[in-house]
């Protein structure tokens, strides 16, 4: 009899757990619709020609730059989108970009992200193609008096900014860490792992995540990796076009 029961709590377990899982994966199709209107802010449609650019200040050094190109690249990999990453080096408009949205000196990433997600670059009606821009600066955001963050970034804009001031230049792994941890954000997920709203009981409890806010690690959670995934499997769904190299 007790045996009977005990088999009794598990399968009734095992079906919950499917039935969270379930319920996040559909959350995220969501969001992945509704994300990729054809109607939305201009801005949105950054991932059409399935491009991200690196640009990056003078001051940042360029032994830098693949560090963030991996950190991007290894999150694309993984959830295997056709998605390509290219080190655009310096330039003159970016420089301005970002001169245009300081404020006492120091980067307001709203007006950045804004910038960006709405430069003519981006419009082929003006000559430009569709892309995500990243933004290696060498100071900090204007509204972080601790200096806690190291990058802000949005699927809807399309955008990563990093910031790379005083000695931070130096942590190279850590920098590719946060590459990824910001690709996520610009990917789709918006959360981090721990986030009150990003909890469900369809996966293993894991403690270290790339999601978390500090990247303390590269590994990106089965829960958090399922959330980019499902996200782009509404992105063909709303768009009717494959952003994977192969279909998952
Ligand atoms: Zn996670
Ligand atoms: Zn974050």
């Amino acid at each position: 009899m007790g045996s009977n029961n005990k088999l009794r709590r598990l399968l009734r377990e095992e079906l919950e757990r499917k039935k969270s899982r379930r319920k996040w994966e559909d959350s995220w199709r969501k969001q992945g619709f509704m994300f990729s209107s054809q109607s939305a802010e201009p801005s949105i449609k950054w991932f059409y020609d399935r491009e991200i650019r690196i640009y990056r200040m003078p001051s940042i050094n360029p032994i830098v730059v693949p560090y963030v190109k991996e950190g991007i690249e290894e999150l694309i990999r993984e959830v295997g989108l056709d998605i390509s990453v290219f080190d655009c080096g310096i330039h003159d408009s970016v420089i301005r970009q970002v001169e245009m949205s300081l404020e006492n000196g120091l980067v307001n990433p709203k007006t950045l992200a804004n910038i960006l997600g709405n430069e003519d670059y981006r419009d082929p009606e003006k000559g430009g193609s569709p892309h995500a821009d990243v933004v290696l600066v060498d100071r900090g955001f204007f509204n972080d008096p601790t200096e806690y963050y190291w990058g802000n970034s949005n699927f809807r804009t399309g955008h990563v900014i990093i910031t790379l001031q005083g000695n931070r230049q130096q942590y190279l792994g850590y920098i590719k860490n946060i590459a990824k941890h910001e690709a996520n954000h610009l990917l789709g997920n918006p959360w981090h792992h721990d986030d009150p709203l990003a909890q469900t009981k369809g996966y293993a409890n894991v403690k270290l995540c790339n999601t978390l806010k500090s990247a303390p690690i590269l590994s990106v959670c089965e829960k958090c990796f399922d959330a980019i995934k499902y996200f782009w499997i509404g992105v063909r769904e709303r768009t009717g076009v494959s952003y994977f190299r192969t279909s998952p």
